[in-house]
């Protein structure tokens, strides 16, 4: 018997799997229970990330989700599961265990007749992803397209781009001198932080979809003392691919305009942009044509965050996203999904489970 979609949600939501927590292996097993009675053929890999094979047409392709949330263990505290007005709250049912039900109940609803499928459950999606790597390369191998079953945007509508995030680290090293006495003889290491965050913000272009947020800084000792130290913690997105290596290069090339401090970079690109391609205009096109037979209008659009599409879109496979659950508020304290919507993105993610020209 098929668990009922709103009780394995509230299953779901009620097992709080922040990354790197027991919870996560909780869900992992949950998840792998649901597949194998789908009549996948269930691993649960080192690191718990969850792959299911599941037989059927041609080449396969790769479901993608993940089992852990951004919220620590107790929040159901204060967040219990709840359905109010047709609504259900609760940490992580919108990112992503809504979006795991559709999946599951789209597998259910596309029957015998559909592609061969591969399932990928990252365990650390909302850490950038970072021991899947290897394993969702692996999993990856072969697909025809990649489908993200990650929350799409508040009215339900697609994306096919994401942009590309790195975090990066400025530190600056200055010369301390008394402020009072000896001012001549110091470098300030603030006075040149503060110059290389004005432009490290004048780098944002809106247009090229490139931001860069100075988000925390650091510096000096005391009001008295010129500043030995200084440093700064970035983020920095981009939505093309071009512009990863020429930001890098500027970042990492970054000069002093004061005599006497000098500056390091370091830091590293998380996930790449994934960029809209002709495969993924055309998985687009598909689902917009079984969204209008369900009555959904369907729009393309990007995102400012990324996903583990950006990294499964950088092996060059067809990438569609945001196929999850309707709602709003991920990783916020009103986070919720549609409970009538369920059945409607279920079946869209059907339609193209059975789409032989995928
Ligand atoms: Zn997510």
């Amino acid at each position: 018997m098929p668990t009922e979609p709103l009780s394995l949600l509230r299953e779901l939501v009620e097992i709080e799997s922040p990354t790197y927590s027991t919870g996560v292996r909780r869900v992992a097993a949950r998840m792998a229970d649901e597949l194998t009675k789908l009549g996948g053929d269930v691993r649960i890999l080192d690191g718990d990330h969850v792959v299911a094979d599941l037989e059927g047409r041609g080449e396969p392709v790769l479901l993608l989700g993940h089992t852990d949330t951004v919220w620590e263990e107790g929040t159901l505290a204060t967040m219990p599961f709840r359905v109010e007005d047709g609504l259900a709250f609760g940490p992580g049912v919108f990112d992503m265990k809504g979006c795991l039900v559709v999946m599951l109940e789209a597998i259910r609803a596309a029957g015998a007749d559909r592609r061969a499928l591969r399932v990928f459950l990252t365990a650390d999606e909302e850490q950038g992803s970072r021991t899947a790597r290897g394993a969702m390369d692996d999993a990856a191998a072969g697909v025809a397209a990649a489908l993200v079953v990650e929350p799409p945007t508040g009215h339900g509508h697609l994306k096919t781009a994401r942009k590309g995030v790195g975090r990066f680290h400025v530190a600056i090293t200055g010369r301390p001198a008394h402020a009072g006495t000896s001012l001549i003889d110091g470098a300030s290491a603030v006075e040149e932080l503060a110059h290389q965050i004005i432009h490290l913000h004048e780098l944002t272009d809106h247009e090229r979809g490139i931001s860069v947020n100075v988000g925390v800084v650091h510096g000096g000792t005391r009001e008295n003392v010129v500043a030995a130290y200084a440093d700064a913690r970035l983020d920095v997105r981009v939505s093309h691919r071009a512009d990863l290596e020429r930001l890098e290069r500027h970042l990492r090339g970054l000069q002093p305009t004061i005599q006497g401090t000098s500056i390091e970079v370091d830091g590293e690109w998380s996930r790449p942009p994934l960029e809209r391609t002709p495969g993924s205009d055309r998985l687009f096109a598909r689902a917009r044509e079984i969204g209008r037979e369900l009555g959904l209008d369907l729009k393309e659009t990007s995102s400012g965050g990324g996903s583990d599409g950006n990294l499964v879109g950088a092996l060059g496979i067809p990438v569609l996203d945001g196929l999850g659950a309707v709602g709003k508020g991920a990783h916020a304290h009103d986070e919720h999904i549609r409970v009538d919507a369920l059945p409607v993105r279920a079946r869209l993610l059907a339609g193209l489970l059975q789409d032989p020209g995928l």
